[in-house]
């Protein structure tokens, strides 16, 4: 999450593994008209396209949505040691801490995500993600004792959440929570109600790859997503999909990774183990909206691909396509409703 260029998540910016592809034809007369706007938040290009009336109220709406976003990210930012999240993490040791709203709600999310994934999510790998974003800085492995540390200080199960006065607490003093696999995701699916709540019935949010969107443009069947099928740069075999109201996005090694000792390490964690992983190229999923898509994505990421694919097929509305690379070259797994999508049988 957030404004530093050398955020391991951040770097996702620069990887169109989902181009959007919209029409850049005027509407019918009559129709609403299309608007696109950009705004870097989050340390990410951030992309807008809404479907308006009139020039003003689609300003207006972008302006209140790209707002909503910036205030996400004063609350769920690590690299701003005075987000709410940071704050949290060096208080809610002593004590319980309440929390706001959209804390508590990305909070529950993660967790419900590492039940799901058993652990393959798991938002306290913090200690762990800022050991391999120094890995990453000096071109060099991880101590590995600093790694069992920073590993002992892991464990979704204990952030113990309070629903009843919205608090927060933290069983371990080193416990670090990093959002970064799934705040983006939220961010786009709240800029997104923003939109809608201004009576926008059609739009898209892209946050750096993760993607929200609503309706379908007018006399359109849905928003062109393009869905790369293999690892990007490898193979140019990117298919078009149709879709509307829900969200989609990507975790891959493609951008954001260090090359080591001749091995390619993701910015992504095995939170059991604590290393950096090394076979997961990419992986997208498409969700009934984009939190669900960005946590999974992230989950199938780190899961075996025959227990991703279970998990995905296992959830409503969810599809996704994993690519693992090894010494022989790239492997796909499809999930029963992305064949569908790809019309494969
Ligand atoms: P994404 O690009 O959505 O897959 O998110 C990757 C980011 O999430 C990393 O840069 C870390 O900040 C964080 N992260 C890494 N490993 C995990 C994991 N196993 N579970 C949850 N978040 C993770
Ligand atoms: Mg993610």
């Amino acid at each position: 999450m957030t404004p530093a260029k050398s955020s391991l998540k951040n770097t996702r910016a620069a990887v169109i593994v989902i181009g959007v592809l919209v029409s850049q034809l005027g509407p019918a007369a009559g129709n609403p008209s299309r608007y696109e706007y950009f705004r870097i938040l989050m340390g990410t290009k951030m992309r807008i396209v809404l479907y308006a009336e009139s020039q003003e109220e689609a300003r207006e709406a972008a302006a209140a949505a790209f707002l909503r976003i910036q205030q996400l990210d004063e609350i769920m930012s690590d690299y701003n040691p005075d987000s709410e999240l940071m704050k949290l993490c060096r208080e809610a040791y002593q004590a319980a801490r309440p929390v706001s709203a959209d804390l508590f709600r990305v909070l529950e999310q993660s967790l419900r995500f590492s039940a799901l994934s058993r652990g393959a999510f798991d938002i306290t790998v913090g200690p762990v993600v800022d050991l391999w974003r120094e890995a990453r800085r000096h071109k060099r492995l991880p101590d590995e004792e600093k790694l069992e540390q920073a590993r002992r200080c892991v464990g979704y199960k204990r952030i113990v959440l309070n629903a009843e006065n919205r608090s927060v607490r933290l069983r371990l003093p080193c416990m670090k929570l990093d959002l970064g696999g799934i705040g983006q995701g939220y961010a786009a699916d709240q800029a997104l109600a923003v939109l809608a709540a201004r009576g926008i019935r059609s739009a898209l949010v892209d946050a750096g790859g993760d993607i929200a969107m609503s309706a379908a443009p007018p006399d359109r069947s849905g928003w062109r997503v393009a869905l790369q099928k293999t690892a990007p740069g490898v193979e140019a075999d990117a298919e078009d999909l149709t879709l509307s109201d829900c969200g989609v996005t990507n975790s891959g090694d493609t951008e954001q990774f260090v090359e080591l000792e001749g091995i390619r390490y993701s910015h992504i964690i095995d939170p059991e183990t604590g290393w950096a992983l090394r076979d997961s190229a990419s992986v997208t999923v498409i969700a009934p909206d984009a939190t669900t898509a960005d946590a999974l994505a992230t989950a199938l990421s780190v899961l075996p691909p025959n227990r991703g694919l279970r998990l995905a097929d296992s959830q409503p509305g969810v599809a996704a396509l994993i690519v693992r690379r090894s010494g022989e070259g790239l492997t796909k797994h499809v999930s029963r409703r992305m064949r569908q999508y790809l019309e494969i049988r």
